[in-house]
């Protein structure tokens, strides 16, 4: 699925609390989030990006973390 290029403003101040917008980078995202309220700010594409990165992540780790031994261990004498 696709989205059309829809323009990404990124607010100078909190769009609720017109608090001070800090930036970080999440799943390659560059997200802005209210220092003051922790809103978070990020346009729609940017949300299915990560989503879509940290749904990959949660389905890759139990088979990473997931060592057990091919079928039943037998009993030792
Ligand atoms: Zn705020």
């Amino acid at each position: 699925m696709t989205y059309p290029p829809a323009p990404s403003p990124r607010p100078p101040s909190c769009p609720r609390c017109t608090g001070p917008m800090a930036g970080y980078q999440r799943a390659d995202v560059p997200v802005q989030y209210c220092e003051r309220c922790t809103g978070v700010f990020l346009d729609l594409a940017a949300l299915e990006r990560i989503v879509a990165v940290e749904a990959a992540a949660r389905t890759a780790a139990p088979q990473l973390a997931h060592h057990a031994p091919h079928g039943p261990v037998p009993p030792r004498f």
